[in-house]
């Protein structure tokens, strides 16, 4: 039986797609209406027959919604909700899929309005392309979805996006926003920062040609460009808003890439294999918990 009568998903880009996409393929929602900011993108959702409903104009889509999801930039979700928030249906549950968490809070809050019950939700899944043509209905499946309710949230509306959520294939995990944010800025925002700066530093590098480093791309560094291809806009809106959290990993990071430096130039082969050894358990145990393959190579085909 679905959950919901009716979702509204503003934003169809990469998330907003592949929930459009799960939630068709598994009957979790009767009715799936979308609207984006452009008509490009309403156009090409509408082609690849993702919905029920289209429109531009996001206040037309919600007021009949029973579960609102905001999936556009960090940076536009609280202008977003003021303009739909006048025709929101009383009862509606309204939420986002926002990589930050605290700032989303603090954007949203203001416009939700009596009656209307907030539970942001961060599925901790995607790729490095963008657009309603990348999305897939099992991105979200076996990874986590942390949900940050304010501490006044209805307890059911937080049990049906819970279930909703779990329909779409994820592991639910409910923790406050700043917690979250913590978490996030040491599992994946330092890395995509360390990623950026890494193939950057090879960009500017003036003693290897470029040709050189995309002809012998295949240690670590095609791995990290992986990373540095990702969307500009939603990462730049990452670090704008988990500014306090991100500083403080990245000056872990560098404390941490001075010891390596000394060890280095010391010589000191016992720091370095001792150090090498602790991060080699770390993903041992990243492949326990089934978020990674056991496979060489990530499990890429060889050719
Ligand atoms: P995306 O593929 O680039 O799609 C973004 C969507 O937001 C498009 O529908 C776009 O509309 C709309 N949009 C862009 N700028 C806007 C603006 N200024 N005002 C209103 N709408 C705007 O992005 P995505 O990867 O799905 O990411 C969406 C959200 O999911 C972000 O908050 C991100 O933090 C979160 N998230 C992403 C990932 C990931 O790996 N990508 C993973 C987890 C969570 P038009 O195309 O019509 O302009």
């Amino acid at each position: 039986m679905a959950i919901f009568e009716k979702v509204a998903l503003i934003g169809i880009g990469l998330i907003g797609s592949s929930i459009a996409r799960v939630v068709r393929e598994r009957e979790i929602i009767n009715n799936i209406a979308i609207s984006t900011r452009s008509q490009e993108t309403l156009d090409a959702a509408r082609d690849l027959g993702l919905g029920d409903e289209y429109n531009i104009d996001a206040s037309a889509i919600v007021h009949d919604a029973d579960l609102v999801i905001i999936c556009t930039p960090i940076g536009v979700v609280g202008k977003v909700l003021q303009s739909i928030a006048g025709n929101l249906k009383p009862g509606a549950i309204v939420s986002d899929v926002s990589s930050v968490k605290a700032s989303v809070l603090e954007q949203m809050q203001p416009f939700i309005p009596d009656g209307v019950h907030l539970v942001p939700a961060h599925p901790v899944a995607g790729t490095e392309k963008s657009g309603p043509q990348h999305g897939f209905s099992t991105l979200f499946d076996n990874r986590w979805c942390i949900l940050t309710p304010p501490s006044s949230a209805d307890k059911a509306a937080v049990k049906l996006v819970s279930e909703f959520w779990q329909a779409c294939g994820s592991n639910i995990e409910i923790m406050d926003a700043d917690h979250h944010d913590r978490v996030l800025a040491i599992t994946s925002h330092l890395p995509q920062l360390v990623a950026y700066n890494m193939v950057g530093t090879a960009d500017d590098l003036e003693t290897v040609t470029s040709s050189e480093v995309i002809k012998y791309s295949a240690g670590g560094f095609r791995d990290s460009t992986r990373l540095a291809a990702s969307d500009p806009t939603m990462w730049r809106d990452v670090c704008l808003h988990n500014k306090d959290s991100i500083l403080e990993m990245l000056t872990r990071f560098s404390e941490e890439l001075s010891a390596m430096q000394k060890a280095v130039r010391w010589g000191d082969g016992e720091a370095l294999f001792e150090m090498f050894t602790r991060t080699r358990n770390i993903r041992r145990d990243i492949i326990d918990a089934g978020q990674e393959v056991d496979t060489p190579n990530f499990g890429r085909d060889q050719k």
